[in-house]
């Protein structure tokens, strides 16, 4: 059996971490400062210093291999270079038994590789803003070292005996996985071949196939097929929804040989939904979860591996079952799972914790993103930040006396920046240079403070350096792909970083991952998605026809109706007229989508006076999982009325609700964005970006024709479904618009008076 590889810092952390979990914030070097840091320690070291000397050694079938930073073979001293900011007490303690170790580690190698019957072993600080260095150095044995080393590997050995096996057992069974159906779906068939394709091969596909025709298998099936073969070390389905990530982990059980074992699945959830102690914070003296956390850790990471749908309830009983923290153990999990399930933000966000693992432990990681017509957006969030006036306040407030004055230029440079008018201005293509400099000069104070003065999590000093931080890190990156707003609210202003194109940001997570397939029901068309999202131009596409026909889906186009912002007053009865007609002719559960809350209201009083006794039931904003799962029980089988719910909201995508659960969808908008000042920016940068041409279509027309798709999409979920969509507005006639509409309708104009609604036919 070939030798299992670890590196030296992987095996320290697998064997020499023991006591408390502290995640207290630590300022640390960035990766940058700590190269820069390396480099200026070895300019201080005499010529005959050997930097970077490769070790390696075998023993038991385990090759461990690394590079020390640093040998000086006069003094005969081995150093460990670390770069650190802030109070060098505040190092945490379990990361110096970390550096201690790894420093130990190459000495043993180095002794026996050399001959050499000791040597001192010396772990260097280096302070990247005071350029002072602090040694712990000890001089140690050859055989007080190579017990050392013995006894790390001896504790990984068995570990990587067990990995070793498991990888081959798992790339056995991708190898002989069975499609678990007698047959593919139409189209699905289709999808799994491209997939596997891109994962084969290392390729993005941009991918659009219809609902219903099992997308989450036709990329899941093909992803763990292609493992052994592209030699994967992780597949990461990632999410924009809840619902999406229980549809894979469900796919991933369907597929697993037996429903145990082959390949080890991880759900990962988000800290504030995994946390039992919230009124906690996250080191020793805090939580007992984090205290101890990891001399618990190994009994806890092996029983949570003999689960092999480590599902967060699963988690949360093993974490429980060790009195460990259950976020932190999925943390560490993810290092042993195969197939890993979460949000868009675990690869995506600028500290996704799966992107930064694959870089450090090299993965070849396969990427699917699901429903990525989702990622735009996303993607957008992701890469903007923004701080107020009224939080700099709060932050001054709570600062110590010393450091209230570094404040004041920033205060003042603000408050100039509040408009006479009051007004907001949207879409500066520059941020002020003396605007800049103060917020560097700030971020830089308050992080000396911060760093040499430890407090909680949720102080709002601490919390305002961070997003101040963001701020000045993402304005370090700031380009024509975002745009700087300067928000007045009704207590001072808004400085505001907006992501309107993430493209530049993405593309580096397509180029670091093996293979990428995103895919949706809607992608249409492709071009907007590669541009935005920055996909490579040798993407591949795919457009999976429908497999369902124009008989199962009735769909009426209202002329004459217009549900414009300025004829909203005057479409009420059109529109509730409409509804109940259908409705009184075809008695069932619908749903009618609308513009805003605003108008869903008004809407709905219409429709409660005109048409008394048929049910309604309303979308609320910030509604809870239960009120959603509570609106959507409403969908029985045999039930009656209409569900009112804001397009683009949490219903108007990745809801199920087959057959005679919903017959059919009023959609009451075109869906465009508003037009205003933030979304005209918007346009001008598509414009600057794309071109003329397209700025209207990627601002507007794209993203509202979307969501009308996907809201219609709730109506035929497979291929015996069969209902209604009502597109309520006389821009549907248009033929720009129904270009875009899905390629297997047909559409039925119906005239009408616009105030009653009544069909003129
Ligand atoms: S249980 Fe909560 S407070 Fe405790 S370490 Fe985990 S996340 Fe932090």
């Amino acid at each position: 059996m070939k030798a299992w590889t670890v590196g030296v810092r992987a095996l320290c952390e697998f064997t020499a971490r023991s006591g408390d979990l502290d995640l207290r914030f630590t300022p640390a070097a960035t990766a940058q400062e700590g190269m820069l840091g390396h480099q200026q320690l070895k300019l201080r070291r005499p010529e005959h210093y050997e930097a970077e000397v490769p070790l390696s050694y075998e023993m038991e079938g385990l090759l461990v291999r690394g590079r020390a930073d640093g040998f000086d073979p006069v003094s005969n001293c081995l150093e460990e270079l670390k770069t650190y900011r802030g109070a060098f007490d505040a190092i945490p303690e379990h990361h110096r038994r970390l550096h201690q170790a790894q420093a130990k580690v190459y000495a043993a190698m180095l002794c026996q590789e050399r001959d050499l019957p000791g040597m001192t072993v010396s772990v260097v600080y280096y302070h990247v803003d005071k350029h002072k260095e602090t040694s712990i150095s000890e001089y140690l044995e050859r055989t007080d070292l190579w017990a050392f080393f013995e006894q790390q590997c001896r504790a990984y050995v068995a570990w990587g005996r067990q990995e070793q096996k498991h990888r081959l057992a798992r790339d056995q069974a991708c190898t002989a996985l069975q499609f678990p159906y007698e047959q593919f779906r139409a189209g699905q068939r289709q999808l799994a071949v491209a997939a596997f394709r891109a994962q084969r091969d290392a390729q993005c596909l941009l991918a659009q196939a219809p609902t219903g025709i099992g997308k989450t298998l036709a990329v899941i099936f093909p992803g763990l097929k292609a493992m052994p073969e592209a030699g994967l070390d992780k597949l990461f389905y990632l999410t924009a929804k809840n619902s999406g990530r229980q549809m894979a982990l469900d796919a991933l059980q369907r597929l697993s040989p037996d429903g145990e074992g082959a390949w080890r699945v991880l759900e990962m959830v988000a800290r504030d939904k995994q946390c039992p102690n919230p009124d906690k914070a996250c080191h020793g003296q805090s939580c007992p979860l984090a205290e101890g956390f990891y001399d618990r850790l190994p009994a806890a990471r092996q029983q949570a591996l003999e689960q092999p749908m480590l599902t967060s309830q699963r988690l949360q009983q093993v974490a429980s079952e060790h009195q460990v923290c259950p976020y932190y153990l999925s943390q560490e999990m993810l290092r042993w799972a195969d197939a890993i399930v979460g949000d868009y933000n675990y690869f995506f966000d600028t500290h996704a914790v799966l992107y930064s693992q694959t870089l450090v432990q090299q993965w070849r990681s396969a990427v699917l993103v699901d429903e990525a017509h989702n990622l735009v957006e996303r993607a957008r969030s992701m890469y903007s930040a923004s701080f107020s006036q009224v939080q700099l306040r709060m932050a001054r407030k709570a600062a110590p006396s010393a450091l209230k004055r570094h404040f004041a230029p920033l205060t003042r440079l603000m408050e100039d920046l509040i408009p006479e008018e009051g007004g907001d201005q949207w879409g500066r293509k520059k941020i002020p240079e003396d605007l800049l400099e103060q917020c560097e000069y700030l971020a830089a104070r308050l992080g000396a403070y911060v760093a040499e003065n430890p407090m909680p999590q949720d102080s709002p000093l601490l919390q305002f350096y961070f997003e101040l931080l963001y701020f000045v890190d993402l304005a370090g990156q700031f380009g024509s792909h975002s745009l700087f707003d300067i928000l007045a609210q009704r207590d001072g202003v808004l400085l505001n970083l907006r992501n309107i194109v993430p493209a530049p940001f993405l593309a580096e997570r397509y180029g670091d991952a093996h293979g990428v397939v995103l895919f949706s029901g809607t992608m249409n068309p492709s071009q907007f998605y590669r541009d935005v999202l920055g996909l490579p131009p040798s993407t591949a596409e795919l457009n999976v026809a429908s497999p369902y026909r124009a008989e199962q889906l009735r769909v009426r186009q209202y002329a004459g109706l217009s549900t414009r912002y300025a004829d909203r007053a005057q479409s009420l009865s059109g529109v509730c007229d409409i509804v109940g007609q259908a409705y009184q002719e075809q008695p069932g559960n619908y749903l009618l989508f609308l513009s805003s809350f605003d108008y869903l209201e008004q809407v709905s009083q219409a429709l409660q006076e005109r048409w008394p006794d048929m049910p309604l039931w309303h979308q609320q904003p910030g509604m809870s999982d239960l009120q959603r799962t509570q609106f959507l029980d409403r969908f029985t089988l045999d039930g009656r009325g209409v569900g009112l719910a804001v397009l683009g909201g949490a219903f108007s995508e990745g809801v199920d609700l087959p057959g005679k659960r919903l017959i059919g969808a009023f959609i009451a908008t075109l869906g465009l964005p508003q037009f205003n000042p933030a979304n005209e920016s918007v346009r001008q940068v598509m414009a600057r970006l794309f071109g003329e041409r397209r700025a209207y279509d990627y601002t507007y027309l794209y993203p509202g024709l979307r969501k009308i798709t996907q809201a219609a999409g709730r109506v035929i979920r497979d291929e015996l479904d069969q209902g209604f969509v009502y597109l309520l507005d006389e821009r549907y006639g248009q033929r720009r618009v129904q270009q875009l509409l899905p390629d297997w309708w047909q559409i039925e104009q119906v005239r009408t008076d616009a105030r009653s609604g009544q069909s003129l036919r």
